[in-house]
């Protein structure tokens, strides 16, 4: 398996996708902006674009499938989550999701999804594998299974290899070997205690490792999950202590981000890593994340 890096807005080593050349699956995307970032990665490692056939998704967000209409309009297969089938096909459910952020700064909707994640393209329905949970896809020896792992989004799922498991966002992130978390994003898509029950789901497994999209291979997986956890808690209880209503959620934003560089400095990152950290998972998202939640 080759770990190919994604530099995201500027920042080398914020999104991982995941390539096994012998059967031609990449796992996640990436959004399409780094799409070119792929292409160098797979030819460093002695393959090219026609070599990927197969595209494993773990969730449809443009930062792990903004490029996977790419690969389709290559003739790869995209394998998703039958829940995240139609928002492939229809742009406008993935971009609804974003767009109250977008409205709230006064910013342009269109404009900004594609100067942040690229340009975005629909997918043909044929082009389309629709996943349900324990599905197995056999490659030679080696089987791929299908977890379903909903509470980032209900389309979620993890991929198991042998016992690796790829999990999106689902298992947080981990930057320089630090365990942190990954976005709680507004609903439909936050669901927590399904998220709780999916990290249950995800330790009694017993993960030899697990390989998460912001970024790599984490090789203590039950330290990490758990550590996972409290920060889930915690940050839940931030949100929830200084939520009011919407009017204060603008003002909210700004002084999360003073506690998250706060944070992220006691757990040891640099600068660059907090910045590594920060361009896949964005502070606001979380507040809004847990906002939307509170509001119900
Ligand atoms: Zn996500």
């Amino acid at each position: 398996m080759k770990t190919i890096s994604l530099a995201f807005k500027g920042a080398d080593g914020s999104i991982s996708v995941f390539f096994f050349p012998e059967h031609g699956i990449l796992i996640e995307t990436g959004p399409y902006i780094t799409f070119p970032d792929i292409e160098k990665g797979l030819i460093r490692e002695g393959y090219k674009s026609e070599d990927v056939k197969h595209v494993f998704l773990t969730h449809t967000h443009l930062d792990h499938a903004g490029a996977a209409w790419a690969w389709a309009e290559r003739n790869a297969k995209i394998y998703v989550h039958a829940k995240g089938a139609a928002s492939l096909q229809d742009l406008s459910i993935q971009q609804d999701l974003i767009r109250q952020f977008f409205v709230d700064q006064n910013l342009p909707v269109q404009e900004t999804i594609s100067n942040v994640f690229g340009e975005v393209r629909p997918i043909d329905k044929k082009q389309i594998v629709e996943l349900a949970d324990q599905q197995e896809f056999r490659f030679g020896t080696d089987t791929f299974r299908v977890h379903h792992t909903p509470g980032h989004t209900q389309d979620h799922i993890c991929w198991q290899f042998e016992d690796k498991f790829f999990t999106g966002d689902i298992g947080g992130a981990s930057i320089a070997g630090v365990p942190l978390f990954t976005p709680f994003p507004p609903l439909p898509d936050l669901d927590i205690p399904a998220w709780k029950k999916s990290l249950d789901k995800l330790e009694a497994l017993i993960p030899g490792s697990l390989c998460v999209a912001h970024y790599g291979e984490v090789s203590r997986p039950i330290d990490h999950l758990q550590d996972f956890r409290s920060q889930f808690d915690l940050i839940e209880k931030w949100v929830e202590t200084r939520y009011e209503d919407h009017a204060n959620l603008q003002t909210l934003v700004p002084i999360f981000e003073d506690f998250l560089k706060g944070f992220l400095k006691d757990r040891g990152l640099s600068a660059e890593e907090a910045e590594r950290y920060t361009a896949s998972n964005p502070p606001w998202l979380s507040v809004y994340g847990f906002a939307s939640y509170l509001r119900g």
